[in-house]
């Protein structure tokens, strides 16, 4: 009988596989409603995420929608994580399907199966979960019996190399959509898997792949991709959750049974960023910028600390310290706090935003989480190419400020093979790094840290470098070693960076197009899982696969784009204008040579014309709303 639970078949390999805790959930928070909570109009979702539990289950945007979906009451939602190959091994052998850590149900038995991307270096995980729960790899062998798999997440703006694999892609913001989806199938999967299929790629922000031909030109590049059925849209435009009050998720934050990467609830205080960083696709895929109020945000901590129990409180956005009323938030969250020592924490910081207020009232609790800043580039060069208009002073005044007001370790995070990216740039890193510790010392009287860390750059679809050449890994790997070499022996300063490989692998995932599944495919039956962690990663795996292929990675990765370039996500609309994008790219590299223009903050300047808005009927949400959160007694 459909969902059934599979624990029996499942214990007895459990004690057999390294953290088996990670597979029973029960976690505070989950829930598990029946099977046929709707009756026959019961929707059954399951979420996954595709990496191990450790990683997926903090995951924000799993949590919100799994209460999303639960709250209504004909909707049912469970969800999967990827298992590690030892437990994998094991589920082959003695025929245990994928499952659900909530219902312990056969991932094959739901309606639905969502995927959320977090980075493409998931993709070979999707095809083990697909093929554990004998769903037909390729969307086109599914039938009536297969869930219907929607991909969601950043990486989902451009799903082109998944599209053999997936049945439709959510674009954007996932709170509504995911239950326009749910009723969508519910209308119409009586008239059978093709037409709901059909259903979905006319409904608004969904992506259907089989729905579009892709036609190439001579030389390899595409010539257009064309809708192949009537009333189904040219360009796909994204969700967009216009007013965050409305939707304060999660209201019970899960608590994991398991050590996880972040022991910590959190709270998104807003959501978008519009400090034009060329090199981000978070920042230009989730504008516009729309602020969650102090009052939602004060509300949603005490609501959430009282279901979870949680110690630290991280204010989750791309760059918290720019929400404009971030003074009160933080000052008046430690009024409440400061006696039971719940601790503040702003996961990311922008080294022009942090202030002393800021400092010392994230310090309040006695406790000092970490601090990192994100420079970016080694030279004010390099930094205005990428239009991350920090200088050398305000970094130093920063981290001064932190190490003043007690932090004795800083991290800094850099990237390395930008666009116009020289030597010299990337020695500029060193030098900045002991700039930063010799003032550092000098303001708190005492020995500091600061540990440097450095990721490739990887140009990403719907953003100003989407057109560029990615350096070479061989030029990143020469790069960081004379990086390193220049740090030398300075016990003050941890270096952390990862080899170029990964990266190129991660490139030709992001900008790839439809025939780079079969890459996908070919690493996966050639044992390819978990590529996002190094002891699993292999690169000779790659390139071995996708020469035997027929790609060309260096085509995907090192070569740069022209204008008329049809590129492989141009279908698919994340709001920018494509015209605003190349004019921004061209001031990238005329900035390299002293001119081109910055973009400023259009949250603190007139509109640019990026193309967001005009698409959302919609004035940028934000405050100061000059309200207060009242006391709260007792805490
Ligand atoms: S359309 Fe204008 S206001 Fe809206 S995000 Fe773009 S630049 Fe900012």
């Amino acid at each position: 009988m459909a969902g059934q639970s599979v624990y029996a078949a499942l214990e007895p390999l459990l004690p057999r596989v390294t953290k088996p805790i990670q597979y029973v959930g029960g976690e505070l928070n989950a829930q598990t409603k029946p099977w046929d909570c709707g009756g026959d109009d019961t929707v059954r979702w399951a979420l996954l995420y595709p990496d191990a539990y450790e990683v997926g289950l903090p995951n924000q945007g799993l949590q919100i929608l799994y209460e999303v979906l639960n709250e209504d009451p004909r909707t049912l939602a469970e969800r999967t994580y990827s298992v590690w190959p030892d437990l994998e091994a094991l589920m082959r052998e003695a025929g245990v399907p994928q499952f659900t850590v909530d219902g312990h149900r056969p991932v094959g038995d739901f309606d639905l199966l969502g995927v959320s991307f977090a980075t493409e270096l998931g993709y070979t995980n999707l095809l083990s979960a697909l093929d554990l729960a004998a769903i037909p790899l390729h969307s086109a062998d599914r039938t009536e019996a297969h869930p219907i798999v929607v991909a969601g997440g950043h990486a989902a703006f451009n799903p082109e190399p998944v599209a053999d694999f997936i049945d439709a892609a959510a674009l954007g913001d996932g709170e509504q959509a995911v239950k326009t989806i749910t009723e969508v199938v519910r209308a119409h999967r009586h008239l059978g898997r093709e037409a709901t299929l059909t259903a979905l790629a006319k409904t608004p922000g969904v992506y259907v792949p089989s729905r579009y031909d892709v036609e190439y030109l001579p030389d390899g590049r595409i010539r257009r991709v064309v809708p192949n059925r009537e009333g189904v849209p040219w360009r796909v435009a994204k969700n967009t959750v216009t007013d965050l009050d409305e939707w304060p998720y999660p209201k019970q934050p899960l608590v994991p049974l398991a050590e996880t990467v972040h022991e910590r609830m959190s709270v998104e205080i807003f959501r978008g960023c519009t400090r034009g960083c060329r090199f981000c696709q978070a920042g230009m895929i989730t504008r516009p910028v729309r602020e969650r109020s102090l009052q939602t945000v004060g509300k949603m901590v005490a609501d959430g600390l009282a279901k979870t129990g949680f110690s630290e409180v991280g204010l989750l956005s791309l760059s918290s310290a720019d929400h404009s009323e971030i003074d009160q938030i933080a000052t008046q969250l430690a009024d409440r706090y400061e006696e039971s020592k719940t601790s503040l924490s702003l996961p990311s910081t922008r080294v022009d935003a942090f202030n002393v207020t800021l400092a010392n009232e994230l310090s309040r609790s006695g406790r000092r989480s970490g601090l990192t800043f994100a420079p970016e580039g080694g030279s004010e060069r390099l930094r205005r190419v990428i239009n991350k208009q920090v200088s050398e002073e305000d970094l130093i005044r920063t981290t001064t400020t932190a190490y003043g007001a007690g932090w004795q370790q800083v991290k800094l995070y850099f990237m390395c093979g930008l666009p116009t990216e020289t030597d010299e740039d990337v020695l500029g890193i060193a030098a900045m790094a002991k700039e930063v510790i010799r003032q550092g010392r000098e303001a708190a009287g005492r020995p500091v840290r600061v540990t440097v860390s450095i990721g490739g750059f990887v140009p990403k679809p719907h953003t100003p470098f989407q057109w560029a050449a990615q350096a070479d890994p061989d030029v990143i790997d020469a790069r960081l070693a004379m990086l390193r070499q220049s740090v030398g022996r300075d016990k003050a300063i941890g270096f952390r960076y990862h080899d170029g490989k990964p990266g190129q692998v991660e490139g030709l995932l992001a900008r790839g197009d439809r025939r780079v599944g079969a890459v996908i495919e070919a690493v996966w039956r050639d044992g390819g899982r978990f590529d996002g962690w190094s002891e699993h990663f292999s690169y000779d795996r790659w390139m071995t696969q996708a020469a035997a292929v027929g790609i060309d990675v260096a085509w995907y990765t090192t070569r740069e784009r022209g204008e008329t370039e049809v590129l492989p996500w141009d279908h698919l609309d994340a709001g920018l204008d494509k015209d605003w994008l190349w004019a921004d790219w061209q001031d990238a590299l005329a900035a390299a040579e002293g001119g081109g223009d910055g973009v400023e903050d259009c949250r603190w300047t007139p509109c640019f014309d990026c193309g967001v808005c005009p698409g959302l009927d919609l004035e940028i949400e934000q405050g100061p709303t000059g309200r207060q959160l009242l006391p709260l007694s007792p805490v």
